[in-house]
């Protein structure tokens, strides 16, 4: 099988079970965030990834079991009557959404100051042999690329590890802006307590301390 068929039938494999749901996007969180990109963010967690990275940051979103599902429409809602000037769709990987492009093309509508940041675990090569994936790059302003590597951990700045690249589609936002030290936000949830941003401390000892990391 070439890598386009290779992408394709990983991408297709993974969203047929979110196609069969009518194409409502499976969504693991959302919220309103200052440490998720530059700006006050609204933060979209997508639900369910395949890749499985070893000592993931997050792997409550790896299972594609329904969770809080939602057309591209209603996030949209929420999304435009959200006081913000950008938007970060993580995960999970949301490239492996189905109806991602449509959220993409009806957020772009909005023209938001300092755009849309999508993190995925797809590699950008991986991104520009499949039609859809590729598509989607015409709707956002920074990606974040790449399975997370555990040897290759950094601790500064948005990214997890070494090999995933920043790449920017617009001027919306600056490289330094990416640059943001490690903060997070702290919040409480059904008696819970979670974590969002890029903490510098280990989340595996936060896991075990029982915080939710978003
Ligand atoms: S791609 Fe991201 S969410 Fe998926 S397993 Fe890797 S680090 Fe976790």
């Amino acid at each position: 099988m070439c890598e386009k068929d290779l992408a394709s039938t990983f991408y297709n494999k993974h969203t047929l079970r979110i196609s069969r749901l009518n194409k409502l996007m499976n969504i693991h969180a959302y919220s309103i965030s200052k440490v998720n990109g530059p700006g006050n963010r609204f933060v979209l967690w997508t639900q369910g990834c395949s890749k499985g990275c070893s000592e993931c940051f997050n792997p409550l979103t790896w299972s594609f079991k329904e969770n809080i599902l939602l057309t591209p429409e209603q996030i949209f809602e929420l999304i435009k009557n959200s006081d913000i000037d950008g938007v970060t769709i993580t995960g999970g990987d949301p490239l492996e959404q189905e109806d991602i492009l449509s959220l993409l093309m009806l957020i772009s509508t909005l023209d938001l100051r300092k755009g849309v940041i999508l993190f995925t675990g797809y590699s950008i090569d991986e991104i520009n042999k499949d039609f859809l994936l590729r598509k989607s790059l015409s709707y956002i302003d920074v990606l974040i690329d790449g399975r997370y590597e555990k040897d290759k951990k950094i601790s500064s700045g948005l990214r997890g590890s070494e090999n995933q690249n920043i790449l920017y589609f617009s001027d919306k936002i600056k490289p330094d802006e990416i640059m943001i030290d490690q903060e997070i936000e702290v919040g409480m949830r059904d008696d819970k307590i979670y974590v969002t941003g890029f903490p510098n401390i280990s989340r595996k000892i936060l896991r075990e301390l029982g915080v939710i990391i978003k």
